[in-house]
């Protein structure tokens, strides 16, 4: 599933061929996505010049003079840049027809991907609303974490994948992080140390700026927005390796089940 740095890569490899230039049409092809999409939608925005492409949560805002488009990847989506002339894929859902002669194309085997138009301010949509904040902007700290954490049971691992405390800290990341901290992921959010939140922040910050810089990703399936995979997979400690020594320790990496997801840690570099 693409995670916060896929879908920030993305943003990044996309944005450069987007402002600045013209929306000539919307080629959707398949309306049904996890929601289907207005029909009203590709009138609402053929004909206006795309002012900036940012991102909020794992969600890609394409703003427009008159609103933004709010593009969600799903599970297995993948927003590209290529000539409008390119062949098109059976997944291949909609095109953001430039006009550069190139579109930016969304492929999605599973259609959990999404595609809104809002004319008011995107971060009040209902998608966003309730959000938590970015894990990379400056006011997600220890003292917020602590406080949200104060007298909560749930397991710290679960807690920090709630997108209403933190966005964008998917299970990979959550894992990686954790180890990096030396927290294990079943204690209880509650009982975690202020100083222990220091290190989860600072990890967090860590492995997500890693996981950019390399260009997104972990998954298999996962290619960047001009088709090349991310390599961040290399760098990953626990993440899918059960069983394999502890690259710090050496003692066997552990696997378990939290909230139906897989986590991975070290039993002895993790307290
Ligand atoms: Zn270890």
């Amino acid at each position: 599933m693409p995670e916060l740095p896929e879908v920030e890569t993305t943003r990044r490899g996309i944005r450069a061929a987007l402002v600045g230039h013209t929306v000539q049409a919307l080629d959707l092809r398949e309306p049904r996505l996890r929601w289907r999409v207005e029909p009203t939608l590709a009138a609402a925005i053929t004909g206006q010049r795309v002012v900036d492409v940012r991102r909020r949560a794992k969600y890609l805002l394409i703003e427009l003079e008159s609103g933004t488009l709010i593009a969600h990847l799903g599970m297995s989506g993948s927003l590209r840049v290529m000539p409008l002339a390119a062949p098109r894929l059976v997944h291949d859902h909609y095109d953001l027809v430039l006009d550069t002669g190139q579109c930016l194309r969304f492929n999605d085997p599973r259609r959990f991907g999404s595609l809104h138009w809002c004319t008011g301010d995107p971060h009040e949509h209902q998608l966003l609303a309730s959000l938590g904040p970015e894990p990379l902007d400056r006011g997600f700290d220890a003292a917020y974490l602590a406080a949200r954490a104060r007298g909560r049971r749930a397991a710290v691992k679960v807690f920090l994948m709630d997108q209403r405390i933190v966005v964008g800290v998917g299970n990979i990341y959550a894992s990686e992080a954790l180890f990096r901290a030396g927290v294990r992921p079943r204690r209880a959010a509650g009982r975690v140390s202020r100083a222990e939140w220091e290190r989860i922040v600072d990890a967090i910050r860590a492995v997500l700026q890693e996981a950019i810089k390399q260009g997104g990703t972990t998954l298999r399936d996962y290619v960047g927005a001009d088709g090349t995979p991310g390599y961040f997979r290399q760098e990953l400690y626990v993440y899918e390796r059960s069983g394999e020594p502890c690259r710090r320790c050496a003692t066997p990496i552990r696997h378990l089940v939290q909230g139906q997801r897989s986590t991975y840690f070290c039993p002895s570099c993790q307290k």
